[in-house]
């Protein structure tokens, strides 16, 4: 994924961790960023916005299973920050793929693609 892309995910991570900890000075700051950021991308403003999506099933009971766990989820956001830091934002943790954007768009901090997500979740 190219740098510009990933920063304007950043933003979002950074954005949507703030929210989750109730940060209402960084969410300020956040929301500063996202309108800039706004101003030159098609992204829309929610982090989470099932409308958009058209989904199936699986990718709603998957994200409301991680927001279930607000915890599990500020965890994944950091991990998401490092892989941004780290330049593999975007790569599937499990079998390399380049996640789809209509994918990051709705899990931003989502570590694998549909497919392996799955894969993972019949384990448990
Ligand atoms: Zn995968």
């Amino acid at each position: 994924m190219k740098k510009v892309e990933m920063n304007v995910y950043r933003e979002r991570l950074v954005a949507l961790r703030s929210r989750m900890r109730g940060d209402v000075n960084q969410m300020a700051e956040a929301a500063l960023k996202k309108t800039r950021s706004e101003a030159n991308g098609d992204l829309s403003s929610m982090p989470i916005h099932m409308a958009d999506i058209g989904s199936d099933n699986f990718e709603q009971e998957f994200t409301l299973s991680l927001m279930e766990s607000e915890e599990g989820t500020l965890e994944l956001i950091e991990h998401a920050l490092e892989r941004v830091e780290a330049g593999t934002f975007g790569d599937c943790e499990e079998c390399g793929v380049k996640i789809p954007k209509t994918r990051l768009n709705v899990l931003p901090y989502t570590p694998t693609c549909v497919k392996c997500a799955e894969l993972l979740e019949k384990r448990f």
